[in-house]
Formats: structure tokens, sequence, C-alpha cells
């Protein structure tokens, strides 16, 4: 479903609740404080495994239709995200409406902090698009229930390695899966984007003796790559990185990549990457299968961050957390699995596998849910 259509359908607060209502919801909160200018809306999609986790967005939107789509659908997946990824935690997200001008951020975010805490637990929140470690640090003045503030868990911190590990774990599962490979020796993957995930996942392939082309807007990331992982590894213009003769294509720079030009382009049988939302629109994933390109869902393979500080979160402990991360081999392994034995795309078998585990998939509305995804997943 495309922006465009998403505005005209869902513009009216009863069309809004239908689409909660689709989506198998949970609860949705609201707290307006004038005095430093919060709107925020919290979304608690499912909470059967866990407390629902979820992040705090701060962004700019002209009425409260949009924001309220968007904090429905983003909770939404959020319980997808941490059910596959076998978390004891449900799923919720937090929009704050941003006002043109925050006089106190402090403020605002303490006051933030007392809407989460008057929920009990049973949302937990954490930085997302537009707020920072400050802010988190904010928010814990005023409540326990807050991921990534400092000093309250020390182990957390730059979720970038975990997910970079994530990465790896999808992308040896997929060529056990197509390839029936069971190391990366002589696995050709071309990486798009450098950054903080990129990197890590080019070393790490590195490591596991994939040879590596790289491509990044930035030159200096780059080469800071190629330091890292050595010469004997390629580069390519930005433009030129889906041309690229390989096995597997690695999105990890920004969504949206995989569009029909793409798709006609790319060599690679196998996409696995970082990036969020990489499918430009909900066709692709159809088409993806049909060609016979196996794409592993990007909100399965990116979530080693999440399962990171989920865990630490939980236990205080890394190496659970580790271990937790491992298991998305096994996770993305049967997801390809089922999909090749349903003839369904990755997508649909990765919202139906989430669903699955909650408790209230035996509900009417869950009922509803499954049968929707069967047949047009809302993640393509
Ligand atoms: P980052 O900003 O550190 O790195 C992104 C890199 O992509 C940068 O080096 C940038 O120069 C490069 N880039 C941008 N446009 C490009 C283009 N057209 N071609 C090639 N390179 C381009 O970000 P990151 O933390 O590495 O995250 C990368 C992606 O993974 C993002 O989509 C992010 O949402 C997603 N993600 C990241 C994490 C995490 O733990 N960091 C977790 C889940 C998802």
């Amino acid at each position: 479903m495309g922006n465009n259509s998403w505005h005209r359908e869902y513009h009216t607060h009863e069309a809004l609740m239908r689409y909660a209502k689709m989506l198998g919801y949970g609860e949705i909160h609201t707290k307006i404080d004038r005095k430093t200018g919060l709107h925020a809306i919290v979304a608690i999609h499912n909470t059967d495994l866990g407390p629902a986790i979820g992040g705090c967005r701060l962004h700019t939107y002209g009425t409260t239709g949009p924001a309220l789509k968007d904090v429905l659908r983003l909770a939404y997946m959020m319980t997808l995200k941490s059910a596959i990824s076998n978390l004891p935690h449900g799923g919720a997200k937090a929009v704050l409406i941003k006002p043109k001008h925050i006089k106190d951020r402090k403020a605002y975010f303490r006051s933030f902090g007392d809407f989460v805490h008057q929920m009990n637990g049973s949302y937990i929140t954490a930085i997302d698009v537009g707020t920072t470690t400050e802010d988190m640090d904010a928010i814990a003045e005023r409540t326990p229930y807050v991921i990534g503030a400092a000093g309250l868990h020390e182990k957390e911190g730059d979720p970038a390695p975990h997910t970079a590990k994530g990465i790896l774990r999808g992308i040896q599962a997929a060529i056990q899966f197509k390839y029936n490979k069971s190391d990366l020796n002589g696995i050709r993957v071309a990486i798009q984007g450098t950054g903080h995930c990129g990197g890590i996942v080019a070393e790490l392939l590195a490591q596991q003796g994939a040879e590596i082309t790289v491509s990044d807007i930035n030159a200096e990331a780059v080469q800071r790559c190629l330091n890292k992982i050595g010469t004997q590894h390629h580069h390519v213009d930005p433009d030129k990185i889906y041309d690229v003769d390989c096995d597997v294509f690695a999105p990890c720079a920004m969504g949206g990549v995989i569009n029909l030009d793409v798709i006609n382009r790319l060599k690679a049988k196998i996409i696995a990457g970082s990036a969020n939302n990489q499918l430009a629109h909900s066709k692709y994933s159809e088409l993806l299968f049909k060609k016979g390109i196996l794409y592993a869902p990007d909100f399965v393979i990116n979530s080693g961050g999440l399962i990171n500080a989920a865990m630490v979160y939980d236990y205080c402990d890394d190496v659970i957390a580790d271990k937790q991360i491992d298991k998305l081999y096994d996770t993305l392994l049967s997801l390809f699995k089922r999909g090749k034995k349903e003839s369904l795309p990755t997508t649909n078998v990765a919202e139906l596998m989430a669903i699955e585990k909650l408790t209230t998939r035996k509900d009417p509305i869950m009922e509803t849910v499954i049968q929707r995804v069967e047949h047009k997943s809302i993640l393509e």
C-alpha cells in the first residue's frame, strides 16, 4: 500500500480504529502537556510475551492522523520483531508530535517519562529517530522503564556490532539454504554502505573467507573499511553496486533501495542486509520470490541490536544476548524453508511466524490478522 493511499484511507478517526483492529490491537495512550509542549501517543500492540518494547520517535507531523497511523504500524512491527527474535517482550512504539519549538527539552522528556511510568512497566521506551541518549537520561529521571539511558544499564551501548552479528548469521543461513553450503569461503558479497553496521558486516564476512565489494557515498568510510578488511577486496562507485557479479547483495545504507530497476540489475540471488524498509514497494516481495531471489526480511535479520538491548535490559548479561542473536541463523533458516514449502514470499512467512508465537493467536481477532497475512503482508 503506497503512502498516498493510506493517507486517503486512514485519515478519519473511525478508519484509524479500523486499521488498529485489523492489526489486532491493543492499547493506545495519549498525553498532552501544555506546559512542556509534549503531545505523545503510545501504542501498545501486544503484551502476550512480556512488557512491550519500542522506540520513542520525535517527528513533525502535520496532523494527528498520520502520527497515529505511524505509531500503530510501527508498534505492530515491534510485536513481530520481538516475537520472531524470541524475546520475552511485546511490541509498542511512542510517537512524539514535534512542536515548532521545544522550550525546555529536559522538561519535555521528563514529562514523557512520567507518562511512561503511568503505564506501570507495560511499555518500555528507547531511542528512535529524533531522540538521543540525553533524552533517555531525562526520561530515566522519572521512570526505570527506559532502555539506553547512561548509567542505568552499563552494558548497553552501540547496537551496530550486535546488528552486524545478526546480519552475518542471516547471510550464513541464506547461503546454507540457497547453496547448501555451510561456510562463507569464496562467497561474494556486495555491501552498500560501510557505516556503523556495513563496516562491521564487511569485517565479519572477510574473517569468514568471503570476497567483499563495498560502496559508500563517503569515500573515507570506504577507505576505512578497506584498511580493515584488506585491499584484496574491492570497491565500486555507489551507483555500480547493484551490477556487481556476486552471490549476496547486502543493503546496509538506506531504505527503499529494492525497486524494479534494482531487481532487474541484481546478479545476486540473495538480499540480506541491515537497512530498514528495504523494499520500495510491497509488490517487490512477491516479485523477488517469483524471480528466485531469496530476501531475508529486514525486520528479522536486523534485530541483533534490539535483541542485545532487550536482553541486557532484562538480564544485564551480554552472553545471553549473544546466544540469542546467534539463533537468528535458525530463525531465518526455518523461515526460508517454510516459504519454499508453502510457496509464500519470505515477508509473509516472517509475519506469520511472529504472530503464531503470540498466545492471542487463537483469538478471533488474531485469526483475521493471520488470514490477512496469508494473502498480504503488511511488511512487504
Ligand atoms: P550509518 O549512518 O552509520 O551508515 C550508513 C552508511 O551508508 C554511511 O556510511 C553513508 O555514507 C552510507 N550511504 C548513504 N547513502 C548511500 C548510498 N546511496 N550508497 C552507498 N552508501 C550510502 O548507519 P548504520 O547504523 O550503519 O545503519 C545502516 C542501516 O541499517 C540503516 O538503514 C539503519 O536504519 C539500519 N539499521 C541499523 C541498526 C544499527 O544497529 N545501527 C539496526 C537496525 C537497522
